[in-house]
Formats: C-alpha cells, sequence, structure tokens
C-alpha cells in the first residue's frame, strides 16, 4: 500500500465532510485514513440473531428485532418533549423514544413499514422501551454488505448525539477500502509470520473490521494485539539495552570480607531460594559494568531487608559506600535498629541520618561520609540534601519506592561521579503482566517466597452487627498478652466525616477497655505528637492503636497480632493488603478482621472474598488489576500502557508473554536488526521510535 496514501487527511474519504471530519478528528483522534484503519471496534454483536418482543430479557441487553411502528406521537414532559412510538411485532408491544431529532424522525420514519431495528432496552411500567433505536427499513437492510460479526467502535456522547453511529463508522470504513484496495505494507518479519502461523497484514485488518467468521475474527484479533505488544515490548527492551550500554556503572567484582564472613558465620536463618536467587541477580548487576537500576518486589515480610544489607557488603567489599532510604522516621529507625544487630559481629560502621538529627550529630556525619568513616548511611529524605556527600557511594538502597518520586530518585544519582546503583525495593505487589509493561526498562527482581515456618494470618469478615463478639475477641487476645490495631479509613474528599469516624471509634473503644492505654495516631497530628504515640505502641506501653492509613508503609511491631479494618468495604484491596501486612510478623498466630455494614456492592464482596481467600498479595494485586483496569494501578498513568488499541494487559497475558520472547530472542540474535530477515522490523521499529504512539505507523 502506498503509505502516503494514508497519510490523507479524513476531510478527503468520500462521506466525510467537514463537520464530520472535525467531530471525528477532537471526539476519536482520527486525522487521517491510517487513523480510521486503526481504529478498532471495541466489540462485536452477533446480528443474525433476531429477538421476538415476548423473549426480551429485563437485563437491558443489546437486541435486535424486527417489527413495524404503529403510532408516533409527542408527549410532553416536565424534562421538555419526548416523541414515543408504539413498536410491534407478532409476539407483541413495545415503546420506542426520542428526546432528540424528534422532527427528523417525524419527517422520515414511515408507520407500518417493517424495520430492524437495534439497541438497548429498558423495562419501565410494564413494557419494553428502547431510547434511540438504530433502524432500518427492513429492504435496506437486505441489501447492505454485512457480516455475522457486527462490529461495534467506541464511541462518546457527542458523536452518538451528531450521529455518527457505528453504522456511519462501517461505511467509512467500507469506502477507506475501496480506496485504498485493501492493500496494506506487512509489519511483522516472515519469520514470525510463519512460526506464529499469524494473518497477513492485510486480512487482520480487514477482518477486524468485517469479519468474515469467528474464526477469523479470532485470528484477526490476535495478530493485530501480538503486533501491538511485541512493538511495545521491542521498544522497553532495546531502551534498557540502551541505558545498559550508556550509564556506566561502577564495577564491584570482588566478594569479600563482609559478605563472605556475614554469609558463612552470621547469618541468623537459613535464606529461602528466593532471597538467594534475588542476591545472585544483584550480584550480577554489580559486577556488569553498567548501572544497576532494579526494582525488587516482594510482599510484606517476605525478607527484602537482608538481601538489601547483602547488597550493601557487597558495596562495601569493593570499597564503596552504600545509603538506605526509608520514607518515614520510624521506618529509618527500624531498619537502623535491625542492621545494627544484624552487624553486631561484624566491623561495619552504620549512622542514621534523619529529620530530627541534631546539628552536632549531623557535622559528624557530614564528616564521617567525606572521610568515609561511615560504610552504610540509613535514613530519611534527610539523605537527599545537598550537604550530604559521601566519600564514594556505591549503591543506594530505597524502601517502599512508591512513597518517593522520580525526582528524589534521580537526586540519588547524583551522589557520586558516575550514578551510584539503585536497588529500589516495594512490597506494592504489581502484577507481573503489567510490571513486564510498565518497567520494561527497569530491571526486576521478585522474592516469591516467604520464609518458612510463618503462620498464615486468619482473615475473616464481620458485620458491624457482631462488633461485640470482635470486641470479646480482642479483649482474649490482649489478656495473652497482645496488641491490636483499629483502623479507619481516611479518603480525602471527606476527610471530616471520617475524622469523627475516627474519634467515635476511638471514643467507643475506650468505653469498652477501659483498663487498657490507647494510642491514636491520625494524619492531622503534628509529626512529634504522632511519632510519641507509634513509639508508646511499638514499645507496648499501649494495647491497641487507633489510627487512620497513616500506619499502612511498613511499621513493624511484632507483637501485634490482630488487625481490624473499619468500613473495609471503603478500601481499595492493594490498600487491605499493606495494612494487613502490619500483623503476622510474630511468632504468634495473627487475625485480619473486616468489618463492614450490610449493604456491599459486587466490588466490595469481590474484595472481601480475595482477603479472606488469599494472603497472596500477587494473586490480590491480579485481581485488583481486574476490578480497577491499568490505570488506577500505582504508576501507570504517565506509561504507554492506557494507549493500547487493541490488546488488553489484563485478558491478553499470554499474548503479552510470546511478544515479549519473541521481541528478546530477535534482539538476541540481532540487537541491532540488521539482518535481512529482520528488516521489517527495523523499519516498522523506526516509525515506532519516531511517533511514540505505535498504532500510527501501522499501516
Ligand atoms: P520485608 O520484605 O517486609 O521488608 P523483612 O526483611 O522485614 O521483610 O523480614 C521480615 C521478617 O522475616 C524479619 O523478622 C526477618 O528477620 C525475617 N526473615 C527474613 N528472611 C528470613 C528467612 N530466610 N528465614 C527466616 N526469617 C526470615
Ligand atoms: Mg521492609
Amino acid at each position: 500500500m502506498n503509505a502516503n496514501l494514508l497519510q490523507t487527511p479524513i476531510d478527503y474519504l468520500k462521506g466525510v465532510g467537514p463537520n464530520r471530519a472535525d467531530l471525528m478528528r477532537k471526539e476519536l483522534g482520527i486525522h487521517t485514513y491510517q487513523d480510521l484503519l486503526n481504529f478498532f471496534p471495541n466489540r462485536y454483536l452477533d446480528k443474525t440473531c433476531f429477538y421476538k418482543i415476548n423473549e426480551l430479557q429485563r437485563n437491558s441487553a443489546e437486541v435486535q428485532i424486527v417489527g413495524k411502528i404503529t403510532h408516533l406521537k409527542s408527549v410532553e414532559q416536565k424534562r421538555g418533549k419526548r416523541l414515543v412510538a408504539d413498536f410491534v411485532d407478532d409476539t407483541g408491544k413495545m415503546k420506542l423514544v426520542w428526546f432528540r431529532g424528534q422532527k427528523w424522525i417525524r419527517e422520515n420514519l414511515k408507520i407500518n413499514t417493517p424495520y430492524v431495528i437495534f439497541g438497548k432496552t429498558n423495562w419501565f411500567n410494564g413494557l419494553f422501551s428502547m431510547p434511540h433505536p438504530e433502524m432500518e427499513p427492513v429492504e435496506e437492510y437486505k441489501k447492505q454488505l454485512r457480516t455475522a460479526m457486527q462490529p461495534i467502535y467506541p464511541s462518546t456522547e457527542k458523536l452518538a448525539k451528531s450521529g455518527i453511529s457505528d453504522r456511519v463508522i462501517n461505511k467509512l470504513m467500507q469506502q477507506l477500502f475501496i480506496e485504498t484496495k485493501g492493500k496494506f505494507i506487512e509489519s511483522l518479519s516472515r519469520e514470525i509470520i510463519t512460526e506464529l502461523k499469524l494473518l497477513p497484514k492485510a486480512k487482520a485488518v480487514f477482518n477486524v473490521h468485517f469479519p468474515q467468521s469467528q474464526e477469523l475474527l479470532t485470528k484477526a484479533q490476535f495478530r493485530l494485539k501480538f503486533e501491538e505488544l511485541f512493538y511495545i515490548q521491542l521498544q522497553l527492551l532495546i531502551k534498557n539495552m540502551l541505558q545498559k550500554q550508556k550509564i556506566k556503572g561502577y564495577v564491584f567484582d570482588k566478594i569479600g570480607d563482609n559478605f563472605g564472613e556475614f554469609y558463612q558465620h552470621h547469618l541468623p536463618f537459613e535464606l529461602t531460594g528466593a532471597q538467594k536467587r534475588v542476591i545472585k541477580e544483584i550480584r550480577a548487576d554489580l559486577g556488569s559494568g553498567a548501572q544497576m537500576n532494579r526494582l525488587l518486589q516482594g510482599d510484606v515480610g517476605s525478607g527484602k531487608t537482608i538481601v538489601a544489607l547483602m547488597a550493601m557488603f557487597i558495596a562495601l567489599d569493593n570499597d564503596f559506600q552504600a545509603c538506605l532510604m526509608a520514607p518515614t522516621e520510624i521506618l529509618a529507625i527500624q531498619h537502623y535498629n535491625g542492621l545494627v544487630e544484624l552487624c553486631k559481629n561484624l566491623d561495619t560502621t552504620i549512622y542514621l541520618l534523619t529529620g530530627s538529627s541534631k546539628t552536632k550529630a549531623r557535622r559528624e556525619i557530614h564528616e564521617k561520609l567525606e572521610n568515609g568513616e561511615i560504610d552504610i548511611l540509613i535514613g530519611t529524605h534527610a539523605l537527599l540534601e545537598d550537604k550530604v556527600q559521601f566519600k564514594n557511594l556505591g549503591l543506594a538502597i530505597i524502601d517502599e519506592q512508591h512513597r518517593f518520586g522520580v525526582a528524589q530518585r534521580s537526586k540519588l544519582w547524583h551522589k557520586n561521579k558516575i550514578p551510584p546503583h539503585i536497588l529500589v525495593m516495594t512490597a506494592t505487589p504489581i502484577p507481573r503482566t503489567l510490571a513486564m509493561s510498565l518497567y520494561g526498562d527497569l530491571d526486576i527482581s521478585v522474592i516469591d517466597e516467604l520464609p518458612p515456618g510463618r503462620k498464615p494470618i486468619k482473615t475473616v469478615h464481620r458485620y458491624d452487627a457482631n462488633r461485640l463478639k470482635v470486641f470479646a475477641f480482642i479483649r482474649d487476645e490482649i489478656k495473652k498478652g497482645r496488641q491490636v490495631y483499629v483502623v479507619y479509613p481516611l479518603i480525602q474528599e471527606s476527610e471530616k466525616m471520617d475524622y469523627k469516624d475516627l474519634m467515635d471509634g476511638y471514643e467507643s473503644i475506650a468505653r469498652e477497655f477501659p483498663q487498657q492505654q490507647i494510642s491514636i495516631v491520625h494524619g492531622q497530628m503534628k509529626p512529634d505528637a504522632k511519632d510519641y504515640e507509634m513509639d508508646r505502641f511499638v514499645r507496648g506501653e499501649t494495647q491497641i492503636m487507633v489510627a487512620t492509613t497513616v500506619i499502612e508503609v511498613g511499621v513493624n511491631v511484632p507483637n501485634a497480632s490482630v488487625m481490624i479494618i473499619e468500613s473495609a468495604e471503603r478500601f481499595g484491596l492493594s490498600q487491605l493488603h499493606q495494612l494487613r501486612g502490619r500483623v503476622g510478623r510474630g511468632a504468634e498466630q495473627s487475625f485480619c478482621i473486616l468489618m463492614t455494614g450490610h449493604k456491599l456492592s459486587n466490588d466490595s464482596k469481590t474484595r472481601l472474598e480475595t482477603m479472606t481467600a488469599t494472603n497472596d498479595g500477587f494473586e490480590i494485586a491480579e485481581v485488583d488489576l481486574k476490578l480497577r483496569g491499568p490505570g488506577d494501578i500505582m504508576g501507570t498513568q504517565q506509561s504507554g500502557v492506557l494507549n493500547l488499541k487493541i490488546a488488553d494487559i489484563v485478558k491478553d497475558n499470554q499474548i503479552l508473554k510470546s511478544a515479549r520472547y519473541h521481541a528478546m530472542q530477535i534482539l538476541k540474535e540481532d540487537p541491532n536488526l540488521s539482518l535481512e530477515k529482520n528488516k521489517v522490523i527495523r523499519f516498522t521499529y523506526a516509525q515506532v521510535a519516531k511517533h511514540k504512539n505505535i498504532w500510527n505507523y501501522i499501516s
């Protein structure tokens, strides 16, 4: 196909006037013939199937019916006039309703003439009705070129109002295929097409718009989804490759005393297989000569800290320093205490720097960092300040990544002459499928195994009406010496109300447990007061912690074994999972109780059921992704994933894997895409790289 022809402005297509062209540009982003070609249906309807009026179900599905209008009249209403028609077939009667375009309809619709109508039905006052049906006289209907699977294109309200219906798009598409003679350049290599038995390009685009059979439609969709995902993966992989070539990293080739000594003699427990594997991956990165940019994912409690420490030892063994940054002071202190304990038999100098470090201590730290006396610095954002200069920083580790922005991360890059290695640790499980497409340019390690002997947290769902039983349970646990969290939702828009919920909850708990010491922590408290309360709980001086979600991240109180989540239906899945992760850290059996009222939406029910069914963060993340779609999952907004035109990141997981695999194989054999057989791919890729949105090129 002549690529230039596809660049023709959409105005030139027969049937597109200036008005339509304008709408198509504004509402659908369709500027050229090519854009129209790549405007894919989002679903298909089986239009071989006709309903009788007496077969209609009250589920407001889209149906196709043959019948006649017997009567047409205007009805005055408070909110304006509407046009109502009686529509009958040989089994019954229903109504057709129009709120707009009434004049045109009155003038053009024929009474007592057979029509095919199509649309969604509503059930109201004992009759079915169909607002704004698509209608076509049966005579016309028979003449059309149509296929069993009728494509339905994504639309907007404005388009629908302006009469650009599926049928109109369909006609324009027919025109497009006529003008281009349906010939389109192949955009995948012969090798891939043969190996995967893909439809050729032209056949695929034709069948996606005009499916000739269900089988061909499925094949067409597969081919186009594969193509879309393939070029995205190719882009990510090439970006990753270039980054590695471009950004030099310090070479840590010695595995010396610190690492060896600790590994041989001071490991407090046997590492899990997953921890060993991840340490190996990190070791390979650190020795490679390129800067490491690795994301370490591991569910809460999976043991990321020890992995971080082992990585820091490798830096130390090569005469570099390391730092570990946490999002809050409490977490930084916990890391500090934990690491000092782990290193007690080693000659490692570890310091803590936070916002509350006193001036004198700071000065000492600054000095010792610069002269190299400090091996490992642990802290909060305070680490990022310009005054904090290292003698030779080789590795920076960031814990609980989502609290830090990209800008902050890049500050760490400048803490040495060439950027130190970066390891980002997160307990927010990102489904593998998504991670693959989002962070294709970061390397990812996953700890997918919990240390042995953990007792899985028991999670139950209780209704508010059973609160007394829950209180009794709390009492028993406190008697056994345990501590309890009670968490209230805090959603910004209704902050005041939530705050009231929290205070009411606090009071009722104080009444119920007069003998217990109770901490309360929420976002409107001063940091000092917050830390004080948190601290009392950490030290076991209080038995109950009433809080908003501020405790979500990282806090470790092994003695806390009960997590009560109030109004649990208001939390998202990942948040529920994070909150639950605050318990189950000690030797005792832990519990999570999800409290809700009786009224629950379907999604809420699914979330609660998922939580009671599994403790596996990745499984939960997959459900979350299905419920919310990738747009709402952290960090996806800026990524290209949302621009997918035909593939679905959740449903087309298998195709994604295959696309990534093939992209990798090709790059392995031919990193510059210079082989003759990859010419098509090189050409297409060049277009992709130029246009950002991959579908701008595909023709
Ligand atoms: P997280 O990944 O949430 O940061 P931590 O590193 O804090 O997890 O580890 C959670 C707990 O599990 C800690 O008390 C740690 O000592 C313990 N732990 C880590 N790895 C193992 C292991 N391989 N065997 C037994 N316990 C372990
Ligand atoms: Mg941690």
